[in-house]
């Protein structure tokens, strides 16, 4: 039976108690609140609850149960296969909770379930600490830490959620616990990698660390005729790195929109200055950039220089596989591959793992990529839906071209909308069946199904 109501109705129920914003088909903010990142999703939930506490999540939630809506829960809007949001389902919109509080004293930040890496940092850096955040400001902090969370720090202080102290949860049937290492630690450890799996999480508590506030980073270019050499060099480079020091490297185009393809490396040294710039030099020091745009810079603005690249709205298709190794066939494959590439905004990228974040162990959390090496990002991105089958098949071909050169391993968070159960379930890899256990206790009818879904069993 569906019991499912008019959106005016359900409007008008959930209002009884609801302090936040509830919009539906044909108010003047729905059109804009229901977008999310990537400009290739087109949803239009029945309603969209924009939550501004606990309580409203718990009231969107009941409500949803009660009408058996089907349950989209956004952080920052980031996920690229958009399962942030749903068709004709109830929008649990957390993008108004942004608080960010930290405890200067014991190191530590709360974070609500709807604030960016901009909010976070910008926070945390008047304290001159900061966490492992994901490379571009405007993503959640949310979905990011839930499936993993690489970025600059994670040399030095591992992923995002290898951070996470605890998490406030509304669980599926509604009540509120704290997950971490003392209290429901089977939840806890599930959250650090299980992506939105379990509940939703309306905050989160990190540990921090003095960083910057200045730090050595940025990007360094080289034309596009010396790849070769560039991947080579960067493969050198990342044989043998500090701690403080993550690389990543690739192909990308100039941001110029001109079209130029370009080899890149891209940085952040978040030791010493003196020690960054020694470490940087050994990048810099070889060839003829076309760009040099490294040195000292606030940690907040390094973390933000990437953000124009990645426009909200635009048109994304993102494949990905962590790699066996970085061979002379696998970068001769990635150049043929770049060289065919139809969109000025496409992109192949290598992020580098060493360091604190490869000291964890597989089982330790759900997250069970812990091998030092490279993750390869194909990512197409374009804005004119007239290509966006040309710019879909190469990220296809690419990913295929390349999958000689992968390992098994995919990581959650770039996981597209198109794979198969047996991707995803490959992505938790010797972690899923705890996984499904866990999530058999916590969510038994699969509720929250929107995500990298795990299914439950007994
Ligand atoms: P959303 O789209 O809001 O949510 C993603 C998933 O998490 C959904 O399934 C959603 O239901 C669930 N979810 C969100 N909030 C909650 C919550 N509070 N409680 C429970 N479930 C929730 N990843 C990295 O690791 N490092 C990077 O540097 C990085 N850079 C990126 C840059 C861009 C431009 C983009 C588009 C993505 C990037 N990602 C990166 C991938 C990113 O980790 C994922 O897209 C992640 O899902 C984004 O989190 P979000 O809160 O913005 O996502």
């Amino acid at each position: 039976m569906n019991i499912t109501t008019s959106p005016a109705d359900m409007a008008t129920a959930l209002a009884k108690s609801f302090a936040g914003q509830i919009l539906r088909s044909g108010d003047p903010h729905y059109d804009e609140a229901r977008r999310v990142h990537n400009g290739l999703i087109d949803k239009r939930p029945a309603l969209i609850a924009r939550c501004l506490g606990v309580a409203d999540v718990i009231d969107a939630l009941a409500l949803a149960r009660e009408r058996r809506l089907e349950i989209a829960v956004r952080g920052g809007g980031h996920n690229v296969a958009g399962r942030a949001t749903t068709e004709g389902g109830m929008l649990i919109d957390l993008s108004l909770m942004k608080g960010v509080y930290v405890d200067p004293n014991r190191r530590t930040a709360r974070a609500q379930g709807g604030a960016t890496w901009r909010e976070f940092n910008r926070e945390t850096q008047l304290h001159g600490l900061a966490t492992t955040g994901g490379v571009v400001s405007s993503t959640g902090v949310a979905g990011l830490t839930l499936g993993g969370g690489l970025g600059w720090l994670m040399g030095k202080h591992a992923l995002a959620l290898d951070n996470l102290l605890s998490a406030e949860v509304v669980l599926a049937d509604g009540r509120v616990v704290t997950a971490s290492s003392e209290q429901n630690a089977d939840l806890f450890w599930a959250l650090r990698g299980g992506g939105g799996n379990f509940g939703v999480v309306t905050s989160f508590e990190y540990r921090l660390h003095p960083v910057g506030p200045l730090v050595t980073g940025g990007l360094i270019a080289w034309p596009f005729a010396a790849a070769w050499d560039v991947l080579r060099h960067f493969r050198d480079v990342t044989a043998n790195l500090p701690d403080e020091f993550t690389v990543f490297g690739g192909l990308v185009h100039a941001p110029d929109g001109s079209g130029e393809k370009l080899a890149v490396m891209v940085m952040c040294h978040c030791g010493p200055l003196a020690a960054g710039e020694m470490a940087a030099e050994r990048v810099k020091g070889f060839g003829t950039p076309a760009v040099d745009a490294v040195g000292a810079m606030p940690y907040c603005d390094l973390n933000a220089m990437l953000d124009g690249a990645y426009p909200r709205g635009a048109l994304n298709y993102w494949k990905s596989s962590f790699l066996g190794g970085l061979d002379d066939d696998a970068i001769r494959t990635m150049i043929d591959c770049f060289g065919r590439c139809p969109t000025p905004m496409g992109q192949l990228l290598l992020e580098h793992f060493h360091g604190a974040v490869t000291r964890v162990g597989v089982a330790d959390t759900a997250f069970p990529h812990r091998a030092e090496g490279y993750n390869m990002l194909v990512l197409s991105e374009w804005t004119e839906p007239r290509q966006t089958e040309a710019c879909t098949a190469w990220a296809r071909d690419s990913f295929a071209a390349l999958r000689p050169y992968m390992g098994a391993g995919r990581y959650v968070n770039y996981i597209d909308a198109d794979e198969r159960d047996d991707v995803i379930a490959a992505a938790y890899g010797p972690n899923y069946a705890r996984l499904q256990r866990i999530k058999a206790k916590y969510d038994p009818a699969n509720l929250f199904r929107l995500n990298q879904n795990i299914l439950p069993t007994a």
